[in-house]
């Protein structure tokens, strides 16, 4: 399973900043919310899917093929 597209829910994110921290180059932090970045495919899936796992309010979703 490769991951397609990462998305991050608004209404749940509290800015924790966890998923900047396990996976920066994937997730910023801008005014309390944390934004998927353009380049994040040069994160590793691993991490990515660490930060998914991390996020406190299950912010973090994956689409997958
Ligand atoms: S880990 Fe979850 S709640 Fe924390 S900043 Fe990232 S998306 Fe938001």
């Amino acid at each position: 399973m490769a991951i397609k597209k990462v998305k991050v829910d608004h209404n749940l994110c509290i800015g924790c900043g966890n998923c900047q921290a396990v996976a920066p180059k994937a997730f910023e932090l801008k005014d309390g919310q944390s934004y998927v970045k353009e380049n994040w495919r040069e994160e590793s899936e691993e991490n990515i899917r660490a930060a998914k796992e991390g996020c406190p309010v299950q912010a973090i979703s994956l689409e997958e093929d």
